[in-house]
């Protein structure tokens, strides 16, 4: 089967390590499957979105070297979602609740006190006609949530194997907020299923969602059209190389402050395609090499360790083995003679490109001949020791 993929970020932020590392995954499978891959913004949340983000998305995917085969928003979608939502209501799949946060916070200390699991007690679908009118009345408007089975969703992980997930142990998911907007679980499947989607790679916090969403799946595939369940692969979170989760450090860790320091992309994608998977880390020097040697089977089920000094040393790596015909524009721009024979002899000395314009200096500006009297004690204990001629 020839595996239709894709990524899916919200425009609300920059791309980082953690989510770049996704989008590598679907797009390595799909270029190892001759597979497609579709760039899908997720951007039902209006009010965080913004088409700067977006762009910036764009930029990097392009820099990494991660082309698209179709890209779509999802904010061009919402009349699908209204009918898939509305689909949902006439069956009694989607039901109105009126509570507000403050209420249901409640509700759920009041389990937790009583040591019960603080999920939803679906009170919304036994509302009667006037205690409907009379919410209503006081100005609250409903959220609507999906009634979940009950049942165990199941399905075999591309990386964790067998799961089961007892939809009867989570809260019916919210698929509408009180103000009208879609949270992302819904329009995900809607678009998933529309855009015959074979295979859904994200990171395993998405493996409770994957609960709720394949119930979503099975109430909506024959009515919008679609055949078979797509395939599930979560992938382990990225952490730091101290164990620890990296939240709070993606802000530094995002691809236009990696750009700015002098990492190269395929420094970046080596990495990221290899950590958390029994493969070697090393540089490797094209994406069709790294696509070439991708399989979910190597893909290990341990976190896997983000280490900021490995990206660097991977990066001076790539450099050293460079060849001068991947560089020579580059070393245009910055108005370095394009020299093989320069390219090859300092490349080895190199950390980031950047450095290259010190080492044109060395090789080709003028020595000034003037030695800092500073020096001059040096340079007599130098003399000192040269050889006899
Ligand atoms: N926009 C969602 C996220 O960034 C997409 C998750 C998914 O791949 O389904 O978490």
């Amino acid at each position: 089967m020839t595996p239709i993929v894709r990524f899916a970020p919200s425009p609300t932020g920059k791309l980082h390590v953690g989510n770049v590392r996704t989008a590598l995954v679907n797009w390595l499978y799909a270029r190892s499957r001759n597979g497609k891959f579709v760039l899908r913004i997720d951007d039902t949340d209006i009010a965080r979105s913004t088409k700067a983000y977006e762009d910036g998305i764009k930029e990097d995917l392009n820099w990494l070297g991660m082309n698209w085969d179709d890209s779509f928003k999802q904010s061009d979608r919402f009349d699908h979602y209204d009918k898939a939502a509305d689909y949902l209501k006439n069956c009694g799949r989607l039901y109105a609740c009126y509570e507000t946060s403050e209420e249901l916070d409640r509700q759920r200390k009041i389990l937790r006190a009583q040591s019960k699991p603080p999920i939803y007690n679906r009170d919304g679908l036994n509302l009667t006609d006037a205690q409907i009118k009379a919410y209503e009345d006081e100005g609250r408007k409903p959220h609507w949530r999906f009634k979940l089975s009950g049942n165990a969703a199941k399905w075999n992980d591309m990386v964790r194997g067998e799961q089961s997930i007892d939809t009867g142990s989570i809260s019916d998911p919210v698929l509408i907020r009180a103000d009208g907007t879609y949270l992302y679980t819904l329009p995900s499947v809607v678009d998933d299923i529309d855009t015959k989607i074979t295979h859904i790679i994200r990171g395993e916090d998405h493996v409770t969602n994957s609960g709720a969403q394949i119930e979503i799946f099975e109430a909506l595939m024959d009515e919008l059209g679609g055949g078979d369940l797509p395939s599930f692969a979560h992938t382990p979170l990225l952490v730091g190389k101290d164990g620890k989760g990296l939240s709070k450090r993606l802000g530094s860790l995002s691809m236009d402050q990696l750009r700015g320091r002098g990492i190269e992309p395929l420094a970046i994608c080596s990495l990221l395609g290899k950590i958390g998977t029994s493969d070697a880390i090393e540089a490797r020097p094209s994406m069709d090499v790294l696509a070439n040697e991708f399989a979910f089977s190597k893909i290990g089920r341990a976190p896997a360790r983000f280490d900021e000094q490995e990206l660097e040393h991977l990066n001076a790596r790539l450099l050293h083995s460079l060849p001068f015909k991947d560089v020579k524009d580059r070393l245009s721009v910055l108005g370095i003679p394009e020299s093989e024979e320069f390219w090859n002899v300092v490349r080895s000395n190199l950390n980031t490109f950047g450095d290259v314009a010190g080492w044109s200096t060395v090789v080709y500006a003028p020595m000034s001949g003037q030695i800092d009297v500073g020096d001059a004690e040096f340079c007599k204990g130098a003399a000192d020791v040269l050889p006899d001629v």
